[in-house]
């Protein structure tokens, strides 16, 4: 570049001595550098016409070589082909990477939507048009909540918050089921992907109705065994000596069997019932006072001491029946694993992000590596400990799926060998403002 740029600069000067020279010999050295000066203005002048001619009819597609010049302007020329070129290279290989991904993404089985920041419909492959019924072109930079008209969508969209998907029926065909993930990216616009989720659904469901019918076909012979055993216990001076222990470990576990099953068929309730059953304002204190009698009593022997925190005023609207079961699993949790004498809180505190019922204990604590995981069925930290003290496993899913089906979450902070605290986090709006003076606590169970 420089040596050309150099060389024509050379070149006008050497030319400009040569004129100076020439018009020196005739006489009329001003005439002849004018006319020189002339002459090479018209050569440019000719050069950018050149240019100007192949710019305009130039077809950037399919790049044509450009005009035969010499010297700085057969460079620039040349340079300026050059970028055409790469500019047409790195159009190609755009394009081939974007007929790639529009290949694989009408291959997949996955709908795939993208929106922009109005929320109208950039783009969407085959599947989309599948699953969701969009039509092409016809719906394009239509607002996706006029497409997708179902009233759970539009508030998951206006809402934007996706780090949950969201399970819908499926629009164009309501036996199928379908899931939504949005995800965000550029500036507000978004990204959605729908996969049908029909036949999990379904097992699902299976899984569900399986685990509830059992439960509940299970019952009434656990119920008649328990039964029979306690009544053989009452009378135990007519009972073979040998037979005793065996009889009580019997009733012992059969018991136990019981409980299970209570818990599965509460579980499956909270699973298949809807949210919105038998919603009612519920006095907290009084509902924690209920709590606190029940776990005295059913823990008397071990005299701890259960303090409650809660102002008189505090009303949530719930399921009455839910909440109970809940926030009596983690008080008979606290007591249950709590050695005699231990301190039991359970406290009601009020924040800008909703309302928390904190139970606490000094107890044994749960080293962390357990508590990711406490909510799962049937997890235990201690297997021994637990068949000690008569637990099923599944109090605290109980209690996560009580606060899930509340709008709220179960908060699980501890220190072993200092004591735990589960923390019910619930959202404003479950705050009730006026007393109701409706509100009545009897001890409940879910089932009711
Ligand atoms: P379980 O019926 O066995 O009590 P849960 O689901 O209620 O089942 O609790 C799961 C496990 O969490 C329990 O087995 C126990 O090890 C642990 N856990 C629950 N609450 C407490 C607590 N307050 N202190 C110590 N460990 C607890």
């Amino acid at each position: 570049m420089f040596s050309n740029w150099h060389d024509a600069i050379k070149r006008i000067l050497i030319s400009f001595l040569v004129l100076l020279l020439a018009g020196w010999l005739v006489g009329e050295p001003a005439l002849v550098v004018l006319a020189g000066t002339l002459s090479y203005l018209i050569y440019h002048l000719i050069q950018l016409r050149k240019l100007y001619n192949w710019l305009r009819d130039a077809d950037f597609s399919e790049p044509s070589p450009p005009p035969e010049s010499k010297g700085i302007w057969g460079y620039i020329l040349d340079g300026i082909y050059l970028l055409q070129h790469r500019e047409r290279q790195a159009l190609l290989e755009l394009k081939s990477i974007i007929d790639k991904a529009q290949e694989s993404t009408a291959a997949l089985e996955l709908a795939v939507v993208m929106i922009n920041n109005r929320g109208g419909l950039e783009w969407w492959n085959p599947a989309a048009e599948q699953l969701l019924g969009l039509k092409t072109p016809k719906d394009k930079q239509q607002l996706v909540i006029n497409l997708i008209r179902e009233p759970a969508f539009i508030d998951y969209f206006n809402k934007a918050k996706f780090n949950r998907p969201l399970k819908l029926h499926s629009p164009v065909n309501p036996a199928n089921m379908l899931e939504f993930q949005i995800t965000t990216f550029g500036e507000g616009e978004r990204l959605m992907l729908v996969r049908d989720i029909s036949q999990l659904h379904r097992l699902e469901m299976m899984r569900k109705d399986f685990v509830g019918n059992v439960s509940h076909e299970l019952r009434t012979p656990i119920t008649v065994i328990t039964g029979y055993l306690e009544t053989m216990l009452d009378d135990k001076k007519n009972l073979p000596a040998r037979w005793i222990k065996p009889i009580e470990q019997m009733a012992q576990q059969s018991h136990r069997m019981e409980n299970i099953i209570r818990d599965l068929l509460t579980l499956s309730q909270l699973e298949t019932r809807t949210s919105s059953k038998q919603q009612s304002a519920i006095q907290l204190c009084s509902l924690l006072r209920e709590v606190k009698q029940d776990a005295e009593q059913v823990f008397a022997d071990k005299q701890q001491s259960i303090k409650i925190d809660c102002a008189d005023d505090v009303y949530i609207n719930g399921n009455l029946s839910e909440l109970y079961s809940a926030i009596s699993n983690l008080a008979l949790n606290a007591c249950k694993y709590t050695q005699p004498q231990g301190l039991i809180d359970l406290t009601v505190t009020r924040s800008s992000q909703g309302l928390s019922i904190v139970v606490s204990d000094n107890g044994p604590g749960i080293a962390p590596h357990h508590i990711p995981r406490l909510t799962e069925r049937f997890y235990r930290v201690d297997e021994s400990r637990s068949a000690d003290t008569g637990g099923t496993g599944l109090g605290l899913a109980i209690v996560k799926h009580v606060l899930a089906r509340h709008n709220g979450k179960l908060e699980i902070s501890s220190q072993p060998g200092k004591g735990s605290q589960f923390t019910c986090q619930l959202p404003t709006e479950r705050l009730v403002e006026a007393k109701s003076p409706d509100t009545e606590h009897p001890r409940v169970s879910v089932e009711s």
